[in-house]
């Protein structure tokens, strides 16, 4: 930090072109941090490049650094903001997401569950059936075994 000698800063105004801390000016040169020496602005700090520090008369960005701090705590509130909106989007987009893939494999297991019993229900007739003939062997052997009894009785 060196110090602005000069009682030319009391005509310098803030530049409202410009918005938050600076870092160049727009005359190319880097920004460094003054400290005012008029009785209007005692050891107020200020941004200034090298060229508007050494030629005072020339146009050269000028901001004064509490103002500056207090645009960037602005500039950065409104990004905040912005944040925490975009941040709300995002959940309420993945909570709607969540409901809908819920739908979906709710929807899949019903499906699924159907589509299990219809096997299920196949399976038990396929068996059904199953029992059905082999009794209906069974009947039919029976009967061929007491047919040849009875034969047999006959015969001797
Ligand atoms: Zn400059």
């Amino acid at each position: 930090m060196s110090q602005f000698s000069s009682s030319e800063s009391s005509q310098l105004t803030s530049n409202a072109t410009h918005r938050g801390v600076p870092s160049r000016c727009w005359c190319g040169h880097k920004i460094t941090t003054y400290t005012s020496t008029t009785d209007e602005n005692p050891y107020r700090r200020f941004y200034r490049c090298v060229q508007g520090v050494k030629k005072q008369k020339e146009k050269h960005l000028f901001c004064w650094v509490d103002e500056a701090h207090l645009e960037e705590i602005r500039m950065v509130d409104k990004k905040h903001n912005k944040l925490v909106e975009d941040v709300n989007n995002i959940r309420k987009m993945m909570m709607e997401n969540v409901e809908v893939q819920k739908k979906m494999v709710e929807d899949m297991n019903t499906k699924m569950n159907e589509k299990l019993n219809e096997i299920i229900e196949q399976e038990l007739m396929v068996a059904k059936n199953g029992v059905e003939k082999s009794s209906m062997k069974t009947l039919l052997l029976v009967t061929v075994v007491a047919s040849i009894a009875w034969l047999c009785g006959k015969v001797f």
